[in-house]
């Protein structure tokens, strides 16, 4: 029961949450500041937005995605990054229950949601928010002792490496900004579910590459931004990746156990 209401929590504090990252990856490209007065306002006639236009899920639906004042259409992708929030928060919830390492997944998940919508939306990815994720990985695992750090050094290190040696041979297709978001994974996961993130997150690239390229909806000169399916594969690495490396035969690695 009380896991029950746990898990619903954070899927109800996940799509506030990814309700508050548009917010915040919308005004970083336009260069403006994420707190003080400025108040959330439609994009298309001004009008400020009231509390009830801001609660997650229900507004959009409520309003069957139209601006309340001006009725102009409003982009699903809020929606979507709502959903996406909230059913992070809530398989984060569910994988690894009232425990400390449920604080890292959701701080990392959220992060990885934030960098993904840059991503989509600019094309960049910000060295502000993979410092962020990288900083808050490294200080979570300062409650483990020195080799936990270690350990997030380690994962950062691999994880810059990696994609790093694919920019320098490639010639472009991936950028430094993917590279910046891997050290910062890496950093929050640890070496070995950071080996594990990576492949999960270029095999899933690939899968879906393959068929938006069947699907003629890219062609195959199109870049395709690669941030949201690394952070696909750092999901998924703390969904299941303890239990992949286990089957592998090695230990993993506080917290991710
Ligand atoms: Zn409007």
């Amino acid at each position: 029961m009380i896991s029950f209401i746990f898990i619903l929590l954070n899927i109800i504090l996940g799509g506030a949450i990814g309700s508050f990252l548009n917010v915040v990856a919308l005004r970083t490209a336009d260069e403006e500041s994420w707190w003080g007065k400025e108040r959330s306002k439609c994009t298309k006639c001004g009008h400020i937005l009231g509390f009830s236009d801001l609660i997650p899920f229900i507004s959009y639906i409520s309003l069957k995605g139209k601006c309340r004042y001006c009725g102009s259409r409003i982009s699903p992708r809020y929606l979507m990054v709502e959903c996406i929030g909230g059913a992070m928060g809530g398989i984060m919830a569910w994988r690894w229950g009232i425990h400390p390492s449920v604080v890292l997944a959701l701080i990392t998940s959220y992060l990885l949601l934030l960098n993904s919508i840059t991503d989509l939306n600019t094309g960049y990815i910000y060295d502000l928010f993979t410092l962020i994720l990288g900083v808050s990985g490294l200080a979570f695992r300062l409650l483990g002792g020195i080799t936990p750090v270690l350990d997030g050094l380690l994962g950062g290190i691999l994880g810059f490496s990696v994609i790093a040696l694919i920019i320098v041979i490639s010639r472009g297709g991936m950028g430094w900004g993917d590279a910046n978001l891997m050290a910062g994974l890496g950093a929050a996961l640890g070496w070995k579910l950071t080996a594990v993130s990576l492949y999960l997150g270029f095999m899933t690239g690939g899968m879906i590459a393959v068929v938006l390229l069947v699907l003629k909806i890219v062609k195959r000169k199109d870049a395709i931004p690669l941030g949201p399916f690394l952070a696909a594969g750092g999901i998924m690495a703390m969904v299941f990746g303890s239990h992949l490396i286990s089957c592998l035969g090695l230990t993993p690695d506080w917290p991710w156990y």
